[in-house]
């Protein structure tokens, strides 16, 4: 089971994740701090899992979030 999976059975932490990965005035996340006082740029990997979590319960298929809201649904070649 994926990272992602798991976040999006769990609401409280997905929500939880959501509301503390959010980018600080440079632009980087403000929870993903290295002891050194490294930041990750946001969006950072815990928030793009988060998001795409949150696209899953929403009904999107797993594999399918790409990170763009509202994608065409003729998205698949065919
Ligand atoms: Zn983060």
């Amino acid at each position: 089971m994926s990272l992602v999976a798991v976040l999006a059975e769990m609401p409280d932490l997905l929500e939880r994740t959501l509301s503390q990965h959010v980018p600080d005035d440079r632009g980087n996340c403000r929870e993903c701090r290295g002891p050194s006082g490294v930041t990750a740029t946001w969006p950072c990997l815990m928030r793009k899992v988060a998001a795409e979590a949150q696209d899953l319960r929403a009904g999107g298929l797993p594999g399918t979030y790409r990170g763009a809201r509202h994608r065409p649904l003729r998205a698949v070649a065919g």
